[in-house]
């Protein structure tokens, strides 16, 4: 006889955790580095305070696969009873809405404790204190794999001496192999410290100790809770929307009240077009209208785009700064696209472009990739950015190989068309692959503008080294046909040579 039994969350990411990134010593690392430093972030960026993040690395004396994570932040802190189960059960979570966060799953800090549990048998140790609580609460919290519930092994709860305090700490004791690891986390920390030159970050490892202090004192506007786009909707959303819906409410009120970008007129005409009429209770809705309503839903073409409001892109200026901040270059510019959508969901690419400095020379241009400001490390090849920037011929741009050029490409979006579910590549979704096509080749253009300015200076250098050298003989020369003293034609050539270079890097500068 077979045995029949369900599986709890808990239990299935026990089973594969390879599906979230924990698949061997090294991965597993720094997945848990990754998730923590989100969750950081996303609580400090994402409510308009400016990060302060301290991350530290230490190997046990005694074990060297056993590692200490620790990392504190200034964000808004996670309400005493929340904590348990944000530590402790899968899929629970503040960021299932609609809106852009680093984090979206519920899913990201329960995979560290659960690999720290099953390697090392330890807890993670919290300490959190919200914004306006008067207390701050400290734990130490396993999950109970069979239920998917917390298990609560530590608890103590003291009074703020200073109420305006306010962030988390946290402790893991997990086993990794940090010499495996060591290059890729630091090359995140790194990528992070670029898309987010707002935050201190300061990290320490026995090897290296990174202090980024901020650049910028400024915020991008973080984003705002949305709506669902009529373009994105299925029959179970329906459904789910309906059931939270008071009874009576009519079709056109309930398209209207509940979809971005759709008001009432919008309402009547849509359903105009698809003969549905406007004045149904949607609480009566049959299935097989339900059905209709959403394949009709998203194929009405008069919809409005999308609006950007639950985005957050860093925009121009911060990514100029970021990129200077982590590669000083000689050159850089960013492109910010305007909003652009795919199925419904709102998204803006963005780009920028870093040249000469320190950059090390490469055959193909350097690629940074980042999704809702998180660094992807992994699985470049797949990712349509790459994709693009092969396609392209570089001699249009001015660029011969071997460069000194890095690429940064910007995703955001409240869902990110990732390629499978390690959420490392971009999938190439035509409209996203248009945006990213646009902006990358918008950047490429403004290198070769400065790249032409270069190559001019440069000229105008040349010839005046070669005029100077011959400025001497042609003076004796003159003297000597004219019967005059040679010192009159050097003063009187070199003044020339100057004023020509002067008014030539006058239109030069003019031009600019
Ligand atoms: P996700 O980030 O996808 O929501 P996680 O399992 O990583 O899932 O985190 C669960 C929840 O715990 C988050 O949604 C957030 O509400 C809370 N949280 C985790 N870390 C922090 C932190 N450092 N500060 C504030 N809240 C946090
Ligand atoms: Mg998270």
């Amino acid at each position: 006889m077979e045995k029949y039994k369900g599986l709890s969350a808990a239990q299935f990411f026990y089973r594969n955790r390879e599906i979230a990134g924990f698949s061997n010593p090294v991965r597993a690392l720094y997945q848990s580095v990754r998730e923590l430093v989100e969750n950081s972030l996303d609580a400090t960026e994402t409510h308009g305070i400016l990060p302060e993040i301290y991350l530290k690395i230490d190997v046990d004396k005694d074990k060297e696969d056993r590692i200490i994570l620790e990392i504190e932040d200034n964000g808004i802190g996670i309400p005493g009873r929340e904590i348990p189960n944000v530590f402790g059960r899968v899929f629970y979570g503040s960021k299932y809405t609609l809106r852009q966060t680093r984090g979206v799953f519920g899913l990201g800090v329960k995979m560290a404790v659960l690999y720290a549990q099953i390697t090392t048998g330890m807890p993670i140790y919290i300490k959190s204190s919200t914004l306006n609580s008067s207390y701050i609460y400290e734990y130490e919290i396993q999950i109970d794999i069979e239920k998917n519930i917390p298990i609560i092994k530590f608890l103590k709860i003291t009074k703020k001496k200073n109420r305006k305090q306010h962030g988390t700490k946290a402790r893991l004791i997990t086993m990794g192999n940090l010499k495996g690891a060591h290059r890729r986390i630091e090359e995140y920390i790194k990528r992070t410290a670029l898309i987010a030159p707002y935050a201190n970050i300061v990290f320490k490892t026995p090897k290296v100790e990174y202090v980024f202090k901020r650049v910028v004192q400024k915020l991008p506007t973080p984003p705002k809770v949305g709506k669902y786009h009529p373009k994105g909707v299925d029959i179970e959303l329906l459904k789910m929307m309906i059931r939270k819906t008071k009874r009576k409410v009519k079709l056109v009120d309930f398209l209207s009240n509940n979809f971005d970008g759709v008001g009432k007129r919008t309402a009547l005409n849509f359903c105009k077009w698809c003969g549905i009429d406007p004045n149904l209770e949607v609480k009566n809705l049959s299935v097989s209208m339900l059905e209709l309503l959403s394949s009709k839903m998203r194929e009405y073409p008069k919809w409005r785009r999308p609006r950007p409001i639950t985005l957050s892109p860093v925009g121009e200026k911060l990514l100029k700064e970021g990129a200077r901040r982590i590669l000083n270059p000689e050159f850089v510019t960013a492109v910010t696209r305007p909003p652009a959508s795919y199925s419904g969901n709102p998204f803006i690419v963005e780009v920028a472009l870093a040249w000469g400095g320190d950059i090390q020379p490469q055959n193909t241009p350097i690629l940074y990739r980042f999704a809702n400001r998180i660094p992807l490390l992994y699985d470049e090849g797949a990712d349509v950015a790459r994709k693009i920037i092969d396609s392209i011929d570089w001699n249009i741009y001015k660029v011969k190989f071997p460069a000194r050029i890095v690429i940064i490409t910007h995703l955001c979006s409240t869902k990110v068309p990732f390629k499978g579910v390690g959420k490392e590549a971009i999938a190439d979704v035509p409209e996203v692959e248009k945006e990213l096509n646009i902006a990358i080749r918008e950047a490429a253009r403004r290198l070769r503008r400065h790249l032409s300015k270069v190559e001019k200076a440069m000229e105008l250098k040349r010839r005046r080294v070669i005029i100077e050298k011959y400025i001497g003989e042609v003076s004796r020369a003159l003297a000597y046909i004219c019967k005059m003293e040679d010192k009159i034609f050097l003063e009187k050539l070199s003044a020339m040579l100057r004023s020509d270079i002067e008014k030539r890097v006058l239109v030069r500068n003019v031009e600019a």
